[in-house]
C-alpha cells in the first residue's frame, strides 16, 4: 500500500512540471521518426511506442533530480543582451566565466543537450540498443523544450507581467485543442556539421518569440476580458480559459505553435541522424530483432516506476517545489 501511494504522489508530482505538454512530447518523437533515412527509420519504428511514451521521462524526473530542472530551459533575458548572443558553446569555458551554480541558476538546455548528444553518438558506437532508446528519448525532450519560447525567458510563467498561467497555456492547452488541425509532414532529417551551433540558433530563436507569446496575450485579456475563463468542468473550484479565447490567441500567434511543433520534429529527427552519422553508422539490423509487445511496454514502465521509487522516493518530499522550473 505505501508503495502504491509513493507511486500515485510521484505521478501527480510529475503532472505539475510538463514542459510541452505530454501530448506534444511524445508526438514530436513519434513524428521524428518519419524523417529518418530507410535503415535508421526502420529501427526506431520498431521501437516508436518506447521512443514516444519516453518522450515524456526527463519531466518525471525533473523535480526529483537535483539540476534536472535547469536542463529544461534557458533564461537568456538574464545575461545582458551583448553577452546573450555568444555565450560559451563549451561547458569549460562557460563554467570559468560565469561558474556552475550561475549558468544552472539560468538554466542549461543548450550545453546538456550537447552533453545528451555525445553520449548517443557513444551509444550508437557500442550499438547498445537500450541505451539508443533511453537518451534518444531524452534528447527529444530536451530539443523540443528548447523550442519553446517561454524556456527562454526569466518571465518563463508570465508572472513578472502578471499573465501567470500563460505557460501551460502555450504548450499545453493550445496543441492539445488545435494540434489535430496542425500539418506534421515535415522534410528529411539533414546532417548537422554543428550540433552546438544548432541548440544555440534554436534558443535563440525561441527567445525572439517570446515577446509576441506575452504581448498577444496581454492585448487579448484586455480586449476580452469576460470571456477568458471558465469553471473547468473536471473541477469547478478552479477555471480554466475558455475555448473562444484559446482561439482568438491561437489565430493571433498565426500558426507559431504549430511552426515551433515542426521545427521541433524537424530537429530531433536531425540530432538522432546526425548522432547516427557520427558514430560510423553502424548496422542496426540485429538490434531491431525484437519488437516489444504490450505486455513489455507495461512491465517496462513498472521497471520504470520501481526504479522511480527506490531511487529517489526519499527525496520526493522535498521536490513539491515549482510548477515549472526554478
Ligand atoms: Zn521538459
Amino acid at each position: 500500500m505505501k508503495k502504491l501511494l509513493l507511486i500515485i504522489s510521484l505521478n501527480l508530482l510529475v503532472q505539475t512540471c510538463f514542459g510541452w505538454g505530454f501530448y506534444a512530447h511524445k508526438l514530436i518523437n513519434r513524428k521524428a521518426i518519419n524523417l529518418l533515412p530507410a535503415e535508421l527509420q526502420m529501427f526506431y519504428t520498431s521501437y516508436s511506442d518506447v521512443v514516444s511514451e519516453r518522450a515524456v521521462n526527463p519531466d518525471k524526473r525533473r523535480n526529483l533530480i537535483k539540476n534536472e530542472g535547469p536542463r529544461h530551459y534557458i533564461d537568456l533575458d538574464r545575461y545582458a543582451p551583448s553577452k546573450r548572443c555568444c555565450l560559451p558553446r563549451n561547458w569549460k569555458d562557460a563554467v570559468l566565466l560565469y561558474s556552475t551554480d550561475s549558468l544552472y541558476n539560468n538554466g542549461v538546455v543548450p550545453w546538456h543537450t550537447i552533453s545528451v548528444y555525445n553520449q548517443l553518438v557513444n551509444a550508437f558506437a557500442k550499438r547498445n540498443k537500450e541505451q539508443i532508446l533511453k537518451i534518444s528519448a531524452d534528447i527529444g525532450h530536451y530539443i523540443s523544450d528548447a523550442h519553446v519560447p517561454l524556456h527562454s525567458t526569466e518571465n518563463y510563467d508570465g508572472q513578472l507581467t502578471n499573465q501567470k498561467g500563460i505557460h501551460s497555456f502555450w504548450e499545453s492547452r493550445l496543441p492539445e485543442l488545435f494540434g489535430n488541425n496542425y500539418n506534421f509532414i515535415v522534410g528529411k532529417a539533414v546532417y548537422l556539421e554543428n550540433p552546438s551551433e544548432q541548440m544555440w540558433a534554436i534558443v535563440q530563436a525561441s527567445f525572439i518569440a517570446v515577446d509576441s507569446v506575452l504581448s498577444f496575450e496581454k492585448e487579448l485579456t484586455i480586449a476580452m476580458p469576460d470571456k477568458k475563463y471558465e469553471p473547468n468542468p473536471k473541477n469547478p473550484s478552479k477555471t480554466q480559459v475558455t475555448e473562444e479565447f484559446s482561439k482568438a490567441y491561437h489565430d493571433k500567434l498565426n500558426g507559431q505553435v504549430e511552426r515551433r511543433m515542426r521545427a521541433s520534429i524537424q530537429e530531433v529527427a536531425n540530432f538522432w541522424y546526425s548522432a547516427w552519422v557520427d558514430a560510423g553508422q553502424p548496422k542496426l539490423d540485429m538490434l531491431r530483432s525484437e519488437t516489444l509487445t504490450p505486455e513489455q511496454l507495461e512491465a517496462a514502465e513498472t521497471e520504470y516506476q520501481d526504479w522511480l521509487l527506490r531511487t529517489y522516493a526519499q527525496e520526493a518530499d522535498s521536490c513539491m517545489k515549482p510548477i515549472f522550473k526554478k
